[in-house]
Formats: structure tokens, C-alpha cells, sequence
């Protein structure tokens, strides 16, 4: 167990993370720099930072793994950001290197690097393989220079297109391109194009979102101020359902509503998630989690630092989550996968009966169409999809769980 002064909150109840040997199965990095923030992003990155506060955080994120009090023996790394490769070559080596030396590898089935087009080189991109990664996911959005432009990506046309081609020359088995559509004033067509340009690379993997524009951001700020206009709706409902159509008709399963994978290309790591598993995530503003405990990082850098030089604990917060409210995550993003959930196993998992727990919310589903209950596999329907983000959120909604009488 990691030493060090407990941080004031658990003096509320909330006993400590319970870190100790075994746990850290899915490991998470957090490298929270950007070359530029673009204009949709409310992931914790910041832009502009000088390579002594980049070095100051990746040796802190060590230290955080060093502090642990154990070494993790993930079954799966993601390094993801921020724009890992946005690093300085060094600092991604040490990274690499340091992981390698506090970390237990011998389990290891996958090891992910997220990176975006303008940051990949050939060297750094042979740091990453020699390290041990095998699975490169490159945030591509778009192989329209107009629509990069939009988004305020940092990255043009031909620098995706070498990013790719260095990728599959250094020699990474497994490749996820990420893209976006909803984008205000795209085509159906467009679209299209983007998906075939994107499958003329040959991924095993593609990470399909639609474009949100979240509270805070400029994206945000100009739909707000009808500066731009807003996507159509329909638009974005039958680009959602092509892809689908069209990613499955060239052998990508839709395994997750936004993620298409080939056979055996799921990305593990974030199956973990998705089935509510355990994970440990290091680094600023990264969370972690264990059966119920859950704990933040420290996001504001400075924080993040200090908290790490003082106790080797940089926790901001820290819940303790009940059975009730798991089982709720569990089905809100089990029920995202195409598999959906096996209702036994939640229920031995969390000692809550299901079908009487959330019965109102899935008969209302399965009469609407959205949901299908098969023997013990609850799943959402192909119809659903287009309302699934919105309406898998009441899963989380306490009034949509009737409390069982005796328990
Ligand atoms: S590259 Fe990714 S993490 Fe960085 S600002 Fe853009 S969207 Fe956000």
C-alpha cells in the first residue's frame, strides 16, 4: 500500500484507495500537451507548454507510478492525451523507458499510443516500437483541409497522409484512425469520402464519433452565438447509420456505437472500460478505479506537481460508489457494446435484481424498440443507435431505478 500522508478528503468517511499489489490490469497515461488546442476539445490538454514544464510532468507521472507502492502488471497501456508524441523525443523515450522499468510487462496483450499526424517522426515512432507499443491511434478527424481548418486541427492533408504511411512502415500491427462527422455544412457525400480515404490505409480499427460541441469551448461558443451554423440533424443520422452500413459491408464489426474494429482488432483497453472493469490511470486529471473506489488526479499542472513532490499522491477526489450506482455505469456503458450485458452476471456482480431494479426504464425500452432482451442478453436494438447516447444516460438517473423492497 502507498505511505504518505491520506489526503484531507478521506478524513470524510471515504477510506483510501486501496492500491496494492494486483491491481493496475488496464493502465492509462495521461500527457496533457497539445501543439494547439482545437477548437471542439474539452479534454484535458494544454497548448504551448515549454519542455521544462514537459519534463517536469513526465517525471512526475514516474513518480506517481513509483509511489504506487508496487509495480502494475497491466494486461493493457494506453498512453493517450493530450498528444502523447507531442512530447520531445527524449521525454518520450524516458517515458517509454520508465514505464518499462516500474512496470511488470510479462502480461502485457496490448499497448497503445495515441498520436496526431503533425507530431509523428520517424524516430519518435520508433521510440514507441521499440518500447513495445503495438497499437498507433491517430487523431486523423478529417482528410478535408477545409473541414481540419474547421475543427482547428494542427494537422493538413499530406501530413496525415505521411503519418499513416510512417506507421505502417515502422511497423505497428494494429492502427485506429480517429474521425469525426456531424460537422455544420457536411455532405452525406463528403463523409463517405472521408470513410473510403480512411479504409484505403487498411486500419484494423476506426473510431467513428460525431462532432459535439461541448459547454466552454470556442466550437461551443460559436454555435451559441450563431457564428456557425448547426449541424442538421438528419444529415447526422444517416452518416451514423451509413458508416455502419458501410464499415460492417468491408468486415469492421461495430462492436461499440462509435468503434469498428476487424476481427480480433478490439481495442482491449477500452473494452475494460466499457465492461466497468478496474483501471489506473497516472498522470493529470487521470481517474482510476476499483471495485467502487474511484479517485481524480489533480488536473491544473501546478497541482498536479506539487501534490506529487509533497505525498507521491496527487488525488483531488475520491467517492466511494454504491453497488446501485455501478450496476447503473455498468448497463449506461455495457449496453453501448454490440454484445450488450449479461443481466446474471450484473446481478451476481453487484447483488442488485435487474429486471426489477430498472424493470420501468427496460420495458420502456424493449416497447419502444430500443432495447431486446434475449434469454439473459440485454442488448440495444440497430434502431436505436441515433438516440443511444441520450438515452442509455438514464441508466444513470436514480429515479429510474426502483428501490426493491429489502434492500
Ligand atoms: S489534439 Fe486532441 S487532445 Fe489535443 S487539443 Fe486537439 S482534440 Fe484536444
Amino acid at each position: 500500500m502507498r505511505g504518505g500522508p491520506a489526503p484531507e478528503r478521506y478524513d470524510q468517511g471515504i477510506a483510501p484507495f486501496p492500491l496494492e499489489e494486483g491491481y493496475g490490469n488496464a493502465l492509462y497515461l495521461h500527457v496533457p500537451f497539445c501543439v494547439v488546442k482545437c477548437g471542439y476539445c474539452d479534454f484535458h490538454s494544454v497548448a504551448d507548454s515549454d519542455p521544462q514544464t514537459m519534463r517536469e510532468i513526465v517525471g512526475a507521472i514516474l513518480e506517481e507510478i513509483r509511489s504506487l507502492g508496487f509495480r502494475p502488471r497491466p494486461r493493457t497501456i494506453f498512453m493517450g492525451g493530450g498528444t502523447p508524441t507531442h512530447l520531445p523525443e527524449r521525454l518520450l523515450e524516458e517515458l517509454c523507458q520508465g514505464i518499462l522499468d516500474l512496470c511488470d510487462l510479462t502480461h502485457l496483450k496490448e499497448w497503445t499510443c495515441e498520436a496526431n499526424p503533425e507530431s509523428c517522426t520517424p524516430s519518435k515512432l520508433q521510440v514507441l516500437k521499440d518500447a513495445g507499443v503495438d497499437r498507433m491511434s491517430l487523431g486523423i478527424q478529417s482528410f478535408h483541409p477545409s473541414i481540419l481548418r474547421f475543427l482547428d486541427r494542427p494537422h493538413g492533408l499530406e501530413e496525415s497522409r505521411k503519418a499513416l504511411e510512417l506507421c505502417r512502415e515502422t511497423g505497428f500491427p494494429h492502427l485506429n484512425l480517429d474521425l469525426i462527422f456531424g460537422i455544420p455544412g457536411e455532405d452525406r457525400e463528403t463523409w463517405a469520402e472521408d470513410l473510403r480515404t480512411a479504409l484505403g490505409f487498411h486500419p484494423d480499427h476506426l473510431s467513428c464519433y460525431q462532432l459535439s460541441f461541448e459547454k466552454g469551448t470556442p466550437l461551443h461558443k460559436a454555435l451559441h452565438e450563431e457564428r456557425i451554423p448547426a449541424p442538421e440533424e438528419e444529415v447526422c443520422v444517416s452518416q451514423l447509420l451509413s458508416t455502419r452500413e458501410y464499415l460492417r459491408d468491408n468486415d469492421y464489426i461495430p462492436y461499440e456505437i462509435s468503434n469498428f474494429a476487424k476481427r480480433g482488432a478490439w481495442c482491449l483497453h477500452n473494452v475494460n472500460y466499457w465492461r466497468a472493469g478496474n483501471y489506473l490511470g497516472i498522470g493529470p486529471g487521470a481517474s482510476k478505479h476499483r471495485d467502487g473506489w474511484r479517485a481524480t488526479n489533480h488536473k491544473a499542472l501546478p497541482l498536479y506537481l506539487s501534490s506529487i513532490r509533497e505525498s507521491g499522491c496527487p488525488e483531488a477526489q475520491a467517492e466511494f460508489l454504491s453497488e446501485r450506482t455501478r450496476c447503473g455505469e455498468a448497463l449506461w456503458l455495457g449496453l453501448r457494446m454490440d454484445q450488450g450485458v449479461s443481466l446474471k452476471e450484473l446481478e451476481a456482480r453487484f447483488g442488485i435484481p435487474i429486471l426489477l431494479t430498472y424493470g420501468q426504464l427496460i420495458q420502456e425500452g424493449r416497447e419502444a424498440g430500443h432495447l431486446l432482451l434475449e434469454e439473459d442478453t440485454l442488448r440495444l436494438s440497430e434502431e436505436a443507435i441515433p438516440v443511444a447516447d441520450s438515452w442509455l444516460m438514464r441508466f444513470l438517473s436514480p429515479s429510474q431505478a426502483r428501490v426493491p423492497r429489502g434492500t
